[in-house]
C-alpha cells in the first residue's frame, strides 16, 4: 500500500455529533492522514454504554469527504451496515474484533460484498486464534475483494494488564509469514488502552515492518463517549507521527547489503546447528525413555526437570537472553522430550532414523 511512509488511519473511536466528526476531520486534514476513521455502530461490552449514532453518522462522513477530501472508513458488522456504507460512499470498510470471531457474521458481510470493489480491513479476533483471523480474511477474499488489510489490535486477557489487549506479536508475524503481500496495520489504540504507551507500540510495529497504524484521535479525549482513556488530540497525534522512526530506509544505510547477507548466512548455519543439537538431544531422551520403560520408572522426574530449568535460566540470562524466552524454550524442549518418551512407553518407535 505504501513505499516510504506508513499508511495512517486516524479519527475518533465513535462518531458522536456532526460538529465533533467535522472538527476532528478538519484538524487531521492538515496531517498526513490516509483514512479518516469513526465508528458509527459500536460493539460495546455493556448495553448501557454508548452504542453509536447509527446511520445518521454516515451523512457526517459524506461531509468529511466533501469538505476535507479525506477518505473515510467505518466498522461494519452485518449486511445492512455494508449496504448503507456502500450507499453513502464510505471508502474502506473494517470488520471489528468481535465480528471476526463469528464466521456467520463474516460470511454475511462477504455475501453483501460480492461484486463490489472496496478495500476491507479485518481486525484480529479478540482471542488469539490465527486460524480464525485467516478464515475471516479468506471469506472476504472469496467474495472477490482484492484489497484486503489486516488490523492487529491485540488479544483480550482477563484481569488488570499492562496492555488493554496484549499484542502477542508472534501472531501477526506468523500471518505475514504466510501471506507476505498482506497489508498489516497496527491499531495501537486498542492494544494500549491508554495514551502513554501509544508511541512505543506504534514504533514497535514499524520496527516489525508493519504497513501502517490506526490511532483513535479526538478533539476532547477526556470527554469522549467511548474509549476516552486511549484517545489523543490531533496535536498529540501529530507529535506521535512526527516522532516515528521509519526503519526500512535506515537499515540499508547502517548495514551494507553484503554485510547483511553475510550475517544472514551465518544465522542460517547456526539454525542448522540448533536443529542438529536438538536432534541429538532427543536421541538421548529416547535412550533414557527406553531405560525408564525397562525399569518401570515414570517419565516425569520433577527434581531433574526443575534443575534443568533453573540452570538454563540462570545460564541464559547470563548470556543476555530474557528469562521469559529461556523458560519458554526449555519448556517446549521438555514437552517434546515427554512426547518422545510417551511414544516409547506406548510401544511406538521414536527414533526417526
Ligand atoms: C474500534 O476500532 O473502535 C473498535 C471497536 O475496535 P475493536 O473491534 O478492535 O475492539
Ligand atoms: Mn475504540
Amino acid at each position: 500500500m505504501y513505499n516510504k511512509r506508513p499508511v495512517v488511519v486516524a479519527g475518533p473511536c465513535s462518531a458522536e455529533t456532526e460538529e465533533q466528526v467535522l472538527g476532528i476531520a478538519h484538524a487531521l486534514k492538515e496531517q498526513e492522514v490516509d483514512l479518516f476513521r469513526a465508528g458509527i455502530w459500536k460493539p460495546r461490552t455493556s448495553p448501557n454504554s454508548f452504542e453509536g449514532v447509527g446511520s445518521v453518522g454516515l451523512k457526517w462522513l459524506c461531509r468529511v469527504k466533501e469538505e476535507t477530501r479525506l477518505k473515510t472508513t467505518t466498522e461494519v458488522a452485518n449486511k445492512t451496515h455494508v449496504e448503507e456504507c456502500l450507499y453513502h460512499g464510505v471508502d474502506t470498510l473494517w470488520i471489528g474484533a468481535r465480528t471476526t470471531v463469528n464466521p456467520f457474521s463474516v460470511q454475511e458481510i462477504a455475501d453483501a460484498l460480492k461484486g463490489v470493489d472496496i478495500p476491507v480491513m479485518i481486525k484480529n479476533p479478540i482471542n488469539p486464534d490465527l486460524g480464525l483471523w485467516i478464515g475471516a480474511i479468506e471469506r472476504i477474499y472469496k467474495a472477490g475483494i482484492t484489497k484486503i488489510g489486516a488490523i492487529h489490535r491485540g488479544f483480550a486477557s482477563y484481569g488488570e494488564t499492562y496492555y488493554r489487549n496484549k499484542p502477542m506479536w508472534q501472531i501477526p508475524i506468523e500471518l505475514k509469514r504466510r501471506f507476505p503481500d498482506l497489508t498489516i496495520i497496527c491499531d495501537n489504540s486498542h492494544i494500549c488502552g491508554r495514551r502513554d504507551i501509544l508511541q512505543d507500540v506504534a514504533q514497535k510495529a514499524l520496527n516489525l515492518n508493519y504497513d501502517g497504524i490506526m490511532t483513535e484521535v479526538h478533539h476532547n479525549p477526556d470527554e469522549a463517549w467511548s474509549d476516552a482513556k486511549q484517545q489523543i488530540t490531533p496535536a498529540q497525534f501529530k507529535e506521535l507521527t512526527d516522532a516515528l522512526h521509519l526503519r526500512g530506509i535506515e537499515m540499508n544505510k547502517a548495514l551494507s547489503k553484503a554485510a547483511l547477507e553475510d550475517a544472514r548466512s551465518k544465522i542460517d548455519k547456526l539454525d542448522d546447528q540448533l536443529l542438529k543439537i536438538l536432534h541429538e538431544r532427543m536421541r538421548l531422551v529416547d535412550d533414557i525413555g527406553n531405560y525408564k520403560k525397562q525399569n518401570d520408572l515414570p517419565i516425569l522426574q520433577p527434581a531433574r526437570w526443575n534443575e534443568i530449568l533453573d540452570k538454563s535460566i540462570s545460564k541464559g540470562t547470563g548470556k543476555g537472553l530474557s528469562e521469559e524466552f529461556v523458560g519458554r524454550l526449555f519448556r517446549a524442549v521438555h514437552q517434546e522430550s515427554i512426547n518422545h518418551q510417551q511414544k516409547i512407553m506406548n510401544g511406538q518407535t521414536s527414533h526417526d532414523d
